[in-house]
């Protein structure tokens, strides 16, 4: 039955609106009248390029993106962004910034040793990756062409609330994990990347708004694919783009314009995410989630018992029950709920009931 659905507690490739789904099912075989499926189309053809301008325009409006910004939308993941990033902003003896809140900001760093001089000028390795250090007692090195921060870190649950402001060079923020889950001042960042198999749409599309004037920089050695200005020049149109991913990253866009937008998304989100703090923090210990409560995510929950032996149980018998996806990663154990976008409140609260239910039968 294809009605019969779980709940997706994945951290990616994440679960996707069930109405999108449907739109997409009805037209795969016959897109609009072109007698064809989109993945049957010529990238160059004018109904694609209806599909990517619309997607271009409705993510746009959704994120209020300045027009001297420009939307890529391109391959090879967040993790090609970790090289892609340094290869077309600086030169390979520039001095650039990182935070490193997660294994993801971790990640980028090391990525960037090969193509600049990063350093690391904050990490909360040593509290296991559960804070973010206060803004103000960022010490940026000087000349620095970027800071680069992980705004959602999505095996430690630990999101930035709001930014800080670089004083030397740009803000560059990897948003893979919480991309269109909430308004974004998009003006106040240089670069913004964010692959889309979370929020916005299925894996193999990678989302970059990059400010115009930071275009055309590319060191020598960059392969054509890894420009930002080949890519730009192009509309993302160099070689075959990931036509289908694309669409269906449109359909998404559109469904968040007809839920109103990103401030009632982030509504949503809110109350879901609530509801499993909430949950854990009432449970006298049985639950507990180590990051500090002012920049917990609203997309990643991780979550340990007390009595951990039951960990295996827990996701065991939540699977049984629909609920799937929920061990946490293997670097931090535990349990985690990715309640991405399209995480419904129902499924929010039936696992959230199944958590009282499971603590009454092992207190
Ligand atoms: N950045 C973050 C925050 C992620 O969560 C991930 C993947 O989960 C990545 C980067 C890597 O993304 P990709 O698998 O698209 O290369």
């Amino acid at each position: 039955d294809p009605e019969d659905r779980v709940f997706n507690f994945a951290a990616g490739p994440a679960t996707l609106p069930a109405n999108v789904l449907k739109k997409a099912q009805a037209e795969l075989y016959n897109w609009r009248g072109s007698g064809m499926s989109v993945m049957e189309m010529s990238h160059r053809g004018k109904e694609f390029l209806s599909i990517i301008q619309k997607a271009e325009a409705d993510l746009r409006s959704l994120l209020n993106i300045p027009e001297d910004y420009a939307v890529l939308f391109l391959q090879g993941g967040g993790t090609t962004q970790f090289a892609m990033i340094p290869l077309n902003l600086c030169k390979p003896d520039d001095p650039v910034d990182y935070v490193v809140t997660g294994s993801w900001g971790d990640k980028a760093f090391k990525e960037a040793q090969k193509f600049c001089k990063p350093k690391v000028i904050w990490s909360g390795k040593s509290e296991k990756y559960t804070k973010i250090s206060p803004y103000e007692s960022l010490e940026q090195s000087p000349d620095a062409k970027y800071l680069h921060i992980c705004a959602n870190e999505t095996i430690h649950g630990v999101e930035f609330k709001d930014y800080p402001t670089p004083k030397n060079g740009i803000l560059v923020a990897d948003m893979s994990s919480n991309f269109c889950s909430k308004p974004v001042d998009v003006s106040k960042f240089g670069l913004i990347y964010a692959g889309a198999q979370k929020n916005v749409g299925p894996s193999g599309v990678t989302i970059v708004i990059i400010k115009k004037d930071l275009i055309g920089n590319a060191q020598e050695i960059t392969p054509v694919m890894l420009d930002y200005k080949i890519q730009a020049e192009n509309n993302s149109l160099y070689n075959t783009p990931p036509c289908f991913g694309i669409y269906m990253c449109g359909l998404v866009f559109e469904d968040l314009l007809a839920q109103g937008g990103l401030t009632e998304v982030q509504k949503k989100n809110k109350k879901k995410a609530e509801l499993i703090y909430k949950a854990i923090d009432e449970s006298n210990g049985f639950y507990r989630c180590p990051v500090e409560k002012s920049v917990r995510s609203l997309m990643n929950v991780p979550f340990t018992l007390e009595k951990s032996d039951l960990e295996a149980e827990f996701i065991k018998e939540a699977a049984k029950e629909k609920m799937v996806q929920l061990k946490g990663h293997r670097s931090v154990g535990g349990m985690r709920a990715s309640i991405y976008n399209a995480m419904p409140l129902a499924g929010v609260e039936k696992l959230v009931a199944f958590m009282k239910d499971f603590q009454a039968r092992h207190a």
